[in-house]
């Protein structure tokens, strides 16, 4: 394969890895103990049919979401719309300092209008708009909306937000500029429902995408009840995640890092949080009637880098050698 001259991006994982792994952060192996707990909480889940794959522990209760399909299956990708925030939550592994810069697909990009070359380069067929949050520049969301929806075939496009700025009048402009779903990190803003229950008026496709904290494994409870009775579809969850840009943090919680064993990622799970995730699906298995709950889990989000690293380095082939460096895959 044909080398690329160019510098890797500064998102470039591997790269990132690469320079980690000098200093690599310290962590625990799993006790007997919770392994052993797991196992039963595994089987409890498989006894009341939880759905999806235990290799990679991609679990969901009723059914994927539309763009986490595509994604499972290494034909996503990343709009990376700013850096900045409304908000500074403890568990944000964004890199720091914030910095306001538009990547896509792992490249830096000046125009958004460049987002739709992009992704067809690489035969990518759903596109999560994060951050950051993206709200905070509505017009640039719109514009990549607009030059998303008018490529043939148009892909699938969610807009991740923490709900700050999701008032009535841009909810309305952004369905009307063709975004498929919104994904709320409600834990970002305490669990407050204000937003969800608002986009749920208008979007079909509503999500509510959270790490599983541990402590707040009552009030995760409520969600799940609450999301239920407001007929929001889908409740996605992963571990807390434990990374550089937000380990002092997340261990001043009280949260223990897991050791490191993968290949592809730059975060880890915290020890506690892979089994409050498992019982959280169970709870939701019993308890809800309409929402399904997808556990994302690290096992899955390795899985997916590892089929996106596969896609990118076939596309540059291709292509006999692009403009990004191989292994430059975001998740
Ligand atoms: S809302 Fe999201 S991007 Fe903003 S600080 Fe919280 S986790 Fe980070």
């Amino acid at each position: 394969m044909k080398r690329s001259t160019t510098k890797p991006d500064p998102l470039s994982w591997y790269a990132r890895k690469a320079a980690r792994a000098a200093e690599p952060l310290p962590g625990v192996e799993p006790s007997q103990e919770r392994v052993e707990r797991l196992r039963g909480l595994l089987e409890e889940l498989e006894e009341a049919g939880i759905k999806g794959d235990f290799e990679h522990m991609t679990l969901y209760t009723r059914r994927l979401p539309p763009g986490c399909r595509s994604c499972v299956a290494g034909k996503g990708t990343n709009v990376y719309v700013t850096g900045l925030c409304t908000r500074d939550c403890f568990f944000c592994f964004n890199q720091k300092p914030r910095k306001d810069e538009l990547v896509v697909h792992g490249i830096p990009v000046r125009e958004p209008e460049e987002a739709a070359e992009i992704v067809r380069r690489y035969g990518l067929r759903s596109v999560g708009l994060s951050g950051g949050e993206p709200l905070m520049f509505p017009e640039r969301v719109l514009r990549l909306l607009s030059a998303l929806k008018t490529m043939r075939p148009a892909p699938l496009v969610d807009l991740y937000t923490n709900g700050d700025r999701a008032d009535e009048a841009l909810l309305r402009r952004l369905q009307d500029a063709g975004l498929d779903g919104i994904r709320f990190d409600a834990a970002a803003r305490d669990y407050d429902l204000a937003p969800i229950a608002l986009a749920r008026r208008i979007f079909e496709d509503v999500s509510v995408e959270i790490p599983v904290i541990p402590e707040d494994r009552e009030r995760l409870e409520r969600l799940v009840l609450d999301l239920d009775a407001l007929r929001v579809p889908f409740l996605n969850i992963h571990e807390l995640f434990l990374c550089a840009e937000n380990s002092a943090r997340v261990v001043g919680e009280g949260q223990t890092p897991l050791e490191d064993s993968s290949r592809h990622l730059l975060w880890r799970p915290t020890a506690e949080s892979g089994e409050a995730a498992l019982e959280l699906l169970l709870f939701a298995l019993r308890r809800a009637s309409h929402l399904s709950v997808y556990y994302c889990s690290t096992g899955t989000q390795e899985m997916i880098a590892a089929r996106g690293l596969r896609r990118r380095r076939r596309a540059a082939a291709a292509c006999g050698g692009l403009a990004q460096a191989p292994g430059t895959e975001p998740a």
